[in-house]
């Protein structure tokens, strides 16, 4: 029999199991199924189904909910970005789809704005496409996006990250539309956190965009899913291009390594359902108490600023942010990541890319672990 202890299940095998204070990221898990999602991948196990009829099925479901022409579900927001670059260059030509990832003959090129390169622009890449910036590190402006399409051009890629400060350099999504859409090509928009507020959760196909894609590893859904959203003619090439097309139509595209399974499909179903019609004011209460309670043991030791993190939008609200006076405490933050790890249970943790702070989510984190995280914070600064 395995325990249930905290980790025991990783620690038998001789791994170590750690308190995620970083938040949901990839290297550590990124997400843990909630019930209801749980539930529905144990009913999916009662039965085989054709996964083309079921990814048809749920897709528009979850349309749906969201008011969207068009969803698919695939193996997480990355292959949701590589498929929708797939459909962009080939379509639903099934020559082409089994021609990718040589483009020859296609419109291989996905615009980019220099200020937007992004740690999963790899993700638009895989398919074969060439990634082409536009605009400089100052910025971009309208004549940039305008001499930069041209026929080789499959579609303009934005990014949208409504927690951090709108960057005042880069065009903005209703300028890219306009000007895209003006020339005949697609836009494509990574918005995997945006689930929060509601209003913004699918918010950027309903303003135009021809594609946009989540991440459910950010709604309890399991890590490993994702979907698009888009107009029908881009969901039906994604999906045609995708591991199902691959099996059920005999077309051998490039989404076949990128699989599913029912279970999985099932769970993002529910997972979308249950976000829709969870107490978010709950959510972000209990949030607010578990990072209030990571603060408490931190306040009033010299050297160390501990404040509360207010944003409530995207996936992870509220949170901790920590900096130390290294003049004062006598080590520094890339330090205290490192003592963290390497204490007791591990914790991790992380600098923030802006600031030599860390900034803690509370996302992946248990009943009495934020209070954990704060007294180790603590203890490590006192030495
Ligand atoms: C997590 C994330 C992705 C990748 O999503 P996966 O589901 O892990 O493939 C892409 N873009 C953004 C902005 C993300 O946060």
């Amino acid at each position: 029999m395995t325990t249930n202890d905290w980790g025991s299940i990783y620690k038998e095998m001789g791994a170590k199991p750690v308190i995620n204070a970083t938040g949901s990221v990839t290297l550590l898990g990124g997400s843990t199924p909630v019930p209801e999602v749980k539930a529905a991948m144990d009913a999916a196990d009662s039965a085989f189904i054709p996964l083309m009829e079921l990814e048809q099925v749920a897709g528009d479901r979850i349309a749906e909910m969201l008011d969207v022409p068009a969803a698919y579900i695939t193996s997480g927001a990355g292959s949701a970005l590589t498929l929708a670059t797939a459909a962009f260059m080939a379509g639903t030509d099934d020559a082409k789809i089994e021609q990718l990832p040589d483009t020859t003959g296609m419109p291989n090129e996905i615009l980019i704005q220099k200020r937007q390169r992004y740690w999963y622009d790899r993700c638009l890449e895989l398919a074969g496409a060439k990634l082409v910036e536009f605009g400089d590190e100052n910025g971009t402006t309208e004549e940039d996006l305008k001499n930069a399409i041209n026929e080789r051009t499959a579609a303009v890629h934005y990014v949208v990250y409504e927690q951090k400060p709108t960057d005042p350099n880069v065009l903005t999504l209703e300028q890219v539309l306009e000007i895209t859409h003006a020339a005949g090509k697609p836009v494509s928009v990574d918005a995997a956190g945006q689930i929060y507020p509601l209003e913004n959760f699918g918010k950027y196909v309903r303003m135009g965009a021809d594609f946009q894609c989540i991440a459910a590893k950010y709604m309890g859904a399991p890590h490993s899913t994702g979907f698009a959203l888009g107009t029908k003619e881009v969901i039906d090439a994604i999906g045609r291009h995708s591991f199902v097309g691959y099996e059920g139509r005999r077309v051998r595209g490039i989404g076949r390594p990128q699989k599913i399974d029912r279970q999985e499909i099932m769970g993002v179903v529910a997972a979308v359902d249950r976000w829709l019609t969870i107490n978010h004011e709950d959510r972000l209460a209990y949030a607010e108490s578990q990072s209030q309670a990571i603060l408490k043991p931190l306040q009033g030791i010299p050297g160390v600023k501990a404040e509360l993190n207010t944003n409530i939008m995207g996936h992870q609200p509220f949170g901790a942010i920590v900096s130390i006076d290294p003049a004062i405490i006598g080590f520094t933050i890339d330090d205290l990541v490192q003592k963290l790890q390497d204490g007791d249970p591990s914790i991790w943790t992380r600098v923030s890319l802006e600031a030599p702070q860390i900034e803690i989510h509370v996302f992946g984190m248990s009943e009495g672990q934020p209070e954990l995280v704060g007294n180790a914070i603590a203890d490590a600064v006192k030495g």
